[in-house]
């Protein structure tokens, strides 16, 4: 060994021209050097980036460790003449570039310290398979004897050299790590030549020829030199360039996602790898104390526990670093893999939404859509899930609950009297203090309108707690509210429901608690009723009436029969009521006073009124004598703006004079909204139809209520015609009545002739008309033509003497 290395130095220093020697390092120095640039590079792309990559790595390494092959050559002065053959010389270069380019093929294929050892030895071999070819190249005045075993060492030293390169450095990244790499090559590489060149003895023999034509040492040291450069130059540069423009992108791509609205992480095996801006303000920390930190599971958890599926949108909570709530965010991940890049293999990016914001929207849309807007109570939409709700946790608990409707007494009159502010004080104020009384579990929510619920979730006893809440209620709200320095004044009926005896659901509790708020109105209001079954069953009658009635209108079930009226000085029939009647398929016939105020409260009295006064106008055109036709209206339809022009459309319609055509009407109608309907009346006046005052003596029969309007007839309501000398109180209101019409010059009708007296009676009072049994009974329109009839005859029998009853009195 001592030996060897004794020769080995030997060889170098007095064989060899030194200068050019340190010319051969240099440019192995900076060849090994570029090549592990190169090389890492080359690790980090892929596809056909990547292959060039390759092809330049090899071919600077080859080129570099062919050039100092033979540069240290020239350097070699052995003494005698030399020379080198331009075919070995060019076929050293390229097995060079392959064995270079195969062994970094053969490192990079896998990440793995086998295949760095592999690509080491091909490399090694590659430096020796180059300078033995070299040497074949090499012609000297002289025989080359060769020492077999130092060859055979220098072998082994280059591709130890190589192989501990590519091991130390085969993964560099950083420069200084490659730089380490590039000098072990290099070390390899050098001492494989002075190793190699010491294995040579050159015997002097004369009798060969060294061609002049072969390369001369001078230019071939010029031209390896500069051509080596220039590639080493091209490869450096190489470098330079993709470093550049790779920072630029990521400059760019950095900015862009700083510029982002959503954050932006980048994670690597669970990690934190990068971030932007706005996922670091998310975070609440800055980048460096981002990078590195586990994200999923510490920083970021999901809602779902789905295995992480690529590019699908995930809801999750984000717990910022620094502590505070967490925040609710919308995840998409995507794998990043740009195709040219191994870098970004295995990254994964996150795009973080913030959701607070939306959050918050939803939030609010949905207290809205769940919230009366006026006294913010829940309202019915939510009423229905709250309460059931409710009845599930008592069901539960075992506690009792009790559902309370309350209606506001007279908010309507109000409502209309001091205008809809006013009406709004009081439903705030009504919710209010609904809210003052309840406490969570049990609440308060408007239905709408002055309808009000509370539920209430008690401990005690039912009824007891439900009556004593209610009494509270309705002391509460029977307190005046003060709105622009008035008091105004209303009260509240209640309605209560108990779970389980009215209900099991919130539908029937509701329903339940409606029904006994109805009773509650029934009974004079200021009061509250528990429900009863009784009560369900009277009402659910009255709504199936109501169903019944809704068809009957549609199936032509209703009639329309005529009563006569009477001049009562001669009994000439002068006109006749119209009354209206319905034919049930099953109940037979119903009368009025059973279903119009079915009909008025289920909104069907339009209907019906309209038809009916249709069908009146229609028969009476078709009588021979222009008698009069009087129809009754409901206070509902009296109040309707529409009814002026719905009798304007019939009258043209059926062709009925204006003239012959009576509504009437109760004083009690008219005191629901005196203003419009005083407006309805005149109007319809306007128009030529008759207004007369029905039931006179029933309601409040006050002299301003016939002085504000001029109606055109009085009726005095039956119950006093048929106490006529019965009842001393009722002989002197007929009478009073009567002298009421007379003084200003209203005719007056008796309603509810039964007997020859009352006729007899009234007669001698001065009374218009008579009305009843005694003159006719309501009959079908087919069965009045003894009196429609042109030559039609008088309703009495005899006209001075006490009259008897008509002869033809249809049942
Ligand atoms: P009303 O307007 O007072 O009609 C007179 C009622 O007295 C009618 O009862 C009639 O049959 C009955 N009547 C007539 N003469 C006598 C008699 O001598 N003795 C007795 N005891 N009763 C007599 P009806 O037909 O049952 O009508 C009851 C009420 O129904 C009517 O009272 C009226 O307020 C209402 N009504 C009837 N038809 C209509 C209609 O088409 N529309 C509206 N809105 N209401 C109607
Ligand atoms: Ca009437
Ligand atoms: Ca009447």
């Amino acid at each position: 060994m001592g030996a060897c290395v004794l020769k080995f130095l030997t060889c170098l220093t007095t064989q060899h021209d030194l200068r050019l020697v340190l010319v051969a390092g240099l440019v192995c120095i900076a060849g090994c050097f570029t090549t592990f640039r190169l090389y890492s590079r080359m690790r980090g792309a892929r596809g056909v980036v990547r292959s060039a990559w390759l092809l330049l790595t090899g071919l600077v390494a080859g080129s570099s460790v062919w050039a100092t092959h033979f540069i240290a050559m020239v350097a070699y002065t052995p003494g005698l003449k030399t020379g080198y053959s331009p075919t070995g010389t060019l076929l050293s270069l390229m097995i060079a570039a392959l064995f270079m380019a195969s062994g970094f093929a053969v490192a990079s294929a896998q990440r793995s310290t086998t295949n760095d050892f592999a690509g080491g030895v091909l490399l090694g071999l590659g430096v020796s398979a180059m300078h033995y070819t070299g040497m074949s190249a090499f012609v000297t005045q002289g025989q080359l004897v060769w020492e077999h075993a130092t060859v055979g060492l220098s072998a082994i030293l280059g591709v130890a050299g190589a192989t501990a390169a590519l091991v130390v450095a085969g993964s560099a990244r950083t420069i200084r790590r490659q730089a380490m790499g590039g000098g072990l090559l290099c070390l390899g590489i050098v001492a494989l030549h002075f190793t190699g060149m010491s294995a040579i003895t050159i015997v002097p023999d004369a009798t060969i020829v060294v061609p002049e034509q072969l390369l001369s040492g001078a230019m071939l040291t010029l031209a390896v030199v500069s051509i080596t450069g220039m590639i080493i130059l091209g490869g450096l540069g190489a470098v330079a360039i993709e470093s550049q423009t790779s920072r630029s992108a990521l400059e760019r791509i950095r900015r862009l996602a700083n510029a982002a609205y959503e954050g932006l992480v980048v994670v690597q095996s669970g990690k934190i790898n990068d971030a932007n801006a706005a996922f670091c303000e998310l975070a609440g920390a800055p980048l460096a104390e981002l990078v590195g930190r586990p994200l999923l599971g510490a920083i970021l958890t999901f809602d779902d526990t789905n295995p992480n599926r690529e590019g699908v949108r995930r809801e999750g909570k984000l717990q910022p670093v620094a502590g505070g709530r967490e925040i609710p965010v919308e995840v998409f991940s995507r794998l990043m893999d740009d195709g040219a890049r191994i870098e970004t293999t295995g990254l994964t990016v996150l795009a973080v939404r913030d959701l607070r914001e939306r959050r918050a929207a939803e939030e609010k849309i949905r207290y809205l859509a769940e919230h009366d807007g006026l006294t913010g109570l829940p309202n019915r939409n939510s009423l229905q899930s709250r309460l059931a709700a409710a009845v599930e946790r008592v069901e539960a608990s075992g506690e009792s609950l009790s559902v309370i409707c309350i209606d506001l007494d007279h908010f309507k009159e109000a409502n209309d009297q001091h205008g809809h502010l006013a009406g709004d004080a009081i439903l705030v104020e009504t919710a209010r203090r609904l809210q003052s009384v309840v406490q969570a579990p049990s609440f308060a929510a408007r239905l709408g309108g002055d309808e009000f619920i509370v539920v209430q979730v008690a401990g005690g006893d039912q009824p007891t707690a439900a009556a004593e809440l209610a009494g509270r209620l309705i002391e509460m709200l029977s307190i005046p509210v003060a709105f622009d320095g008035q008091d105004l004044s209303l009260g509240s009926s209640l309605g209560v429901s108990l779970y389980p005896d009215d209900g099991r659901t919130a539908e029937a509790l509701m329903a339940n608690a409606d029904m006994a708020l109805y009773r509650a109105k029934e009974s004079g209001r200021g009061v509250y009723r528990f429900f009863k079954r009784e009560m369900d069953d009277s009402i659910r009658e009255r709504r199936n009436l109501a169903r019944d009635l809704r068809q009957g209108i549609a199936d032509g079930e209703l009639i329309v029969h005529y009563q006569p009226l009477a001049r009562a000085i001669d009994g000439e029939v002068c006109g006749f009521e119209a009354l209206v009647r319905w034919k049930h398929p099953t109940r037979g016939m119903i009368p009025p006073l059973d279903f119009i105020p079915v009909a008025e409260e289920n909104g069907l009295i339009g209907a019906l009124g309209d038809w009916v006064l249709r069908r009146a106008c229609a028969d009476a055109v078709s009588w021979e004598k222009p008698l009069r036709i009087a129809v009754n209206l409901s206070p509902i339809q009296l109040h309707n703006p529409a009814l002026p022009s719905l009798v304007h459309e019939v009258l043209i319609a059926s062709g009925l004079s204006p003239s012959r055509l009576e509504l009437e009407i109760t004083e009690s109608a008219l005191f629901k909204d005196y203003q419009r309907a005083l407006d309805n009346l005149r109007r319809l006046k306007a128009l030529g139809v008759r207004i007369a005052m029905d039931d006179f003596g029933t309601g409040f029969s006050s002299l301003s209520t016939l002085q504000s309007f001029p109606f055109d007839k009085i009726k005095i309501d039956k119950s006093f015609v048929e106490n006529i000398h019965r009842h001393d109180r009722a002989t002197v209101i007929v009478r009073a009545v009567l002298g009421l019409g007379r003084s200003l010059e209203i005719p007056v009708v008796a309603e509810g002739v039964e007997t020859d007296e009352q006729i007899l009676f009234l007669r001698g009072e001065n009374c218009t008309e008579l009305q009843g049994y005694a003159i006719g009974r309501p009959a079908p329109v087919d069965a009045l033509e003894p009196w429609t009839m042109a030559n039609a005859v008088s309703a009495f029998t005899e006209a001075s003497t006490p009259p008897r009853r008509k002869a033809k009195r249809p049942a």
